[in-house]
Formats: C-alpha cells, sequence, structure tokens
C-alpha cells in the first residue's frame, strides 16, 4: 500500500510571521499543498476567495461544523476559522503531503484526531519584535493588536505540546528549518 502524506501544522503566536513562511515553503516546495482555510471573517485587500480562505458565512461555518466538513474549527479573535476535511484526507490518502497553517486551539483538536501528524511551533525571536510586526502589517486596529498581544503569553505556554520549535528570526532560515523537519519525517523508518 503507498505511503498515506504528511501532515504538517504550523502555528504559533499571531504576528510571528506563520503565514509568510508557509508562503515562502509553499513557493520553495511545491510538494507540499496548503489546506484553504474557512473562514468568516472579510477578506483583507488582495486576498482571494478559494485561495487565501473561503469566506463564508456564520451560518454556512456553522453547518460545515454540524455536519462533520471540518478537520478542527476555532473561534480566534472573534471570528471563525476551520479546516475542510475533505481535501486533507484526499491529498494524504493519495500520498500528498498537507500544510496546515492554524491557530494553536485547532492545532490541539488535530493533534488528537490525527497525532501521527508533524507539529510545528513558530515563535518570534521576541515578544518586542512581535509588537514591531503587528504594527508594521498595518492590518488590525489597536484594540485588535492589545487583544492579540495579550494572548501571546498563554499561547506560548502551548510550546510543549509541539513536537519542533522554529524561531522565526530571518523567514529563508524558517523555511530551511521546516524543510528540513519535513524531509527528515519523510525518512523516518515508522511512523507513530
Ligand atoms: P488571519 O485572520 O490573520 O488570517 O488569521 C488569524 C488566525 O487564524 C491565525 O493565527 C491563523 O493561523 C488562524 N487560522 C487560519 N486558518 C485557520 C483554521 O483553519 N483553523 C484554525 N483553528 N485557525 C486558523
Amino acid at each position: 500500500m503507498a505511503r498515506q502524506g504528511i501532515l504538517v501544522v504550523l502555528s504559533g503566536p499571531s504576528g510571528t510571521g506563520k503565514g509568510t513562511i508557509c508562503k515562502e515553503l509553499l513557493q520553495n516546495y511545491p510538494n507540499l499543498h496548503y489546506s484553504v482555510s474557512a473562514t468568516t471573517r472579510s477578506p483583507r485587500p488582495g486576498e482571494i476567495n478559494g485561495v487565501n480562505y473561503w469566506f463564508v458565512s456564520e451560518a454556512d461555518f456553522k453547518s460545515m461544523a454540524a455536519n462533520d466538513e471540518l478537520l478542527e474549527w476555532a473561534e480566534v479573535y472573534g471570528r471563525f476559522y476551520g479546516t475542510p476535511i475533505k481535501y486533507v484526507k484526499e491529498q494524504l490518502q493519495s500520498g500528498l503531503d498537507v500544510i496546515l497553517e492554524i491557530d494553536i486551539q485547532g492545532a490541539m483538536q488535530v493533534k488528537d484526531k490525527f497525532p501521527q501528524g508533524v507539529f510545528v511551533f513558530i515563535v518570534p525571536p521576541s515578544i518586542n519584535e512581535l509588537e514591531t510586526r503587528i504594527h508594521k502589517r498595518g492590518t488590525e486596529t489597536q484594540d485588535l493588536i492589545d487583544l492579540r498581544l495579550s494572548c501571546v503569553y498563554q499561547e506560548l505556554s502551548f510550546i510543549y505540546n509541539y513536537q519542533y520549535v522554529v524561531v522565526n528570526d530571518e523567514v529563508p532560515e524558517a523555511v530551511r528549518k521546516i524543510a528540513a523537519i519535513v524531509e527528515a519525517e519523510k525518512c523516518l523508518v515508522a511512523r507513530n
């Protein structure tokens, strides 16, 4: 029987640059397949439905969750986010590797259902740097920035639920490390 693909789960505190890392990773390693999440938040300028997210109404999201169409879901900063299960299952069963870029609550649900996944926690080099990055991104109001920062310490305490930690000091270096982790996982003789 063909070997199942690997499920890579990237998460970490908001503003650590996991989105940028994920994008770079996908550009450099086309064998990784990105799972597009569903969300009830509005698209930001430049975001495309079906590429960045599936932008859905709250009613549609709730019905997806109720019909077990989501591998995991969570409320993040007042909006719902979830991973459509169908795509992930199909890719893995076809032996293709899938990457999820999701929040910690979601990652913990995936860990329960799919412990053989590869769980990578991305951390910023420092809290000051994290705050600077969120400000630079310029997509959030000050209230939302404060809310995100107030969650950081609690989020950092989840680090021990992950197998790997990668400090995002320089994006190319972080990308290289995650690619190396995936390669190493693919070389394992047996997976748990
Ligand atoms: P943003 O709104 O900035 O794109 O994402 C906000 C947060 O939601 C980020 O921490 C991101 O990782 C998380 N997120 C994105 N998609 C999903 C998902 O499918 N499930 C969960 N649990 N979190 C997600």
